[in-house]
């Protein structure tokens, strides 16, 4: 299997966290999303532990909302003593409304309305991402206004492309997101946070992509980071209390894909950041990440009962399930990967049939994976679980169609409870006047 908290019991059924899914199931309907709350603490344990020994105590891995949000996870992260980084008002909300303490919250976001900035520092968020002069100015406003000193990071692009393993001058220099250290526009709202009289600006921040594998980009985005800090230094006498490396380490979603050693990777780059700042005679800065994906997504899998198999002689096959875009999106987005199969029959060893597994929308596009191997009499009643939807799929989620959101589901030692209940037809039409 693809992931350890993943099994088959005598019965032949698929088991997550040594629950059998089977019963499940049964217990709360389909389609359902089942999150092993002891794996995400576990994923928690192992960032902060490496954290804290490569950086420092000072270290603090931030958990990137997006990947999940809802109280339960606000909850849990708080009692890790985990930051957060939240990336809507939206959020801030949830994490508000579960007692996070908000001074560990990062306020990320290329596009932060005015509303925006009044709500999160009303809530007394720790630090703003800064991704543009336009929001500095209204932090600056805001904060003015409240008579506070608001604290922020930049973002800045690196210019780092982790899938081509490059670093150019141009690629990432054109994303959306953030100042170009290449093009000196780093360099320029650098001088203009510091000419703020209620911003402080605390340090960097750099994010360089998403299901990264190769473990040096990390230390190079760290390399780029502390050497532009150094050139400020320099020029404005400005010497950073952080430095935010970003998230983005990848999971595996198929067999084929590798497995990281996170602990192992995080060390790595610790000793490199260590011994840069020893050479440029750095004070070492706190050093943050953000996991969002690899904190929850191979915590989480989604269940579906299968509903009809349509084969069409000479090509192709399908199988429907009783979820699809709506509960997961991913595939319909971007083709991402996942690894599909009966959970009421893992072991089945049976003759088996190409398929593609589709949703109930009314949409060819709603497809949750293609080429998946099945048993090839997978039938009306099988139940299919689609593996790795921890992260990305709730938090994507719609109600297209107006089909009502599935519960999120967790499971922690033994037990199972419900953290997102299920939606009614009622809560589709909630806000129809
Ligand atoms: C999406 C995102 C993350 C989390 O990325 P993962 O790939 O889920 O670890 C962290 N920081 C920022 C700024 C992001 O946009």
């Amino acid at each position: 299997m693809i992931c350890n908290n993943l099994t088959v019991n005598g019965e032949g059924h698929l088991c997550l966290g040594g629950q059998d899914t089977v019963a499940l199931a049964a217990q709360y309907g389909t389609p359902l999303y089942l999150l092993d709350e002891d794996r995400i603490r576990e994923r928690c344990r192992t960032y902060m532990k490496a954290m804290h020994e490569a950086f420092g105590e000072r270290a603090l891995p931030l958990y990137a909302g997006k990947a999940a949000s809802f109280k339960q996870i606000y909850r849990i992260m708080k009692e890790e003593g985990m930051g957060v980084d939240v990336v809507s008002s939206g959020e801030i909300c949830t994490a508000v409304s579960v007692g996070f303490p908000m001074e560990r919250a990062y306020f990320h976001s290329n596009n932060k309305t005015d509303a925006d900035v009044a709500y999160a520092m009303e809530h007394g968020i720790g630090y703003f991402v800064v991704d543009n002069r336009e929001e500095l100015d209204a932090i600056e406003k805001e904060a003015s206004a409240r008579g506070i000193t608001q604290k922020i990071l930049l973002r800045l692009t690196p210019g780092i492309d982790p899938h081509t393993y490059e670093a150019i001058a141009t690629g990432k220099v054109d994303s959306k997101f953030g100042s170009a250290i290449e093009t000196g526009q780093a360099d320029e709202i650098t001088a203009y946070a510091l000419s703020l009289a209620h911003i402080k600006l605390s340090g960097y921040h750099c994010h360089i992509g998403s299901q990264v594998f190769d473990s040096d980009t990390f230390l190079r985005a760290a390399a780029i980071m502390l050497e532009f800090a150094n050139q400020m230094r320099e020029k404005y006498g400005l010497v950073i209390d952080e430095l935010d490396l970003g998230g983005g380490y990848g999971v595996r979603y198929l067999e084929e894909h590798p497995e990281i050693d996170i602990a192992a990777n995080i060390i790595a780059v610790g000793l490199a950041v260590k011994a840069q700042c020893m050479m440029l005679q750095y004070p070492m800065p706190a050093v943050r990440m953000e996991p969002g994906r690899s904190i929850v997504a191979d915590a989480g899998m989604t269940l579906y009962s299968v509903g009809t198999v349509k084969r069409i002689p000479g090509y192709k096959n399908y199988v429907s399930v009783d979820g699809g875009m709506t509960d997961n999106p991913r595939y319909a987005l971007y083709q991402a990967p996942y690894t599909v199969l009966l959970a009421n029959r893992a072991n089945d060893k049976s003759e088996r049939f190409q398929c593609s597994v589709v949703g109930r929308c009314c949409e060819s596009g709603d497809i949750l994976q293609e080429h998946v191997s099945l048993p090839a009499n997978t039938a009306r009643g099988d139940l299919l679980a689609v593996l790795t939807t921890g992260a990305y799929n709730y938090s994507m989620s719609s109600n297209y169609n107006r089909i009502p959101k599935p519960p999120v589901v967790m499971l922690k030692d033994g037990k199972s409870y419900v953290a997102v209940k299920r939606e009614t037809y009622e809560d589709v039409c909630r806000n129809d006047i």
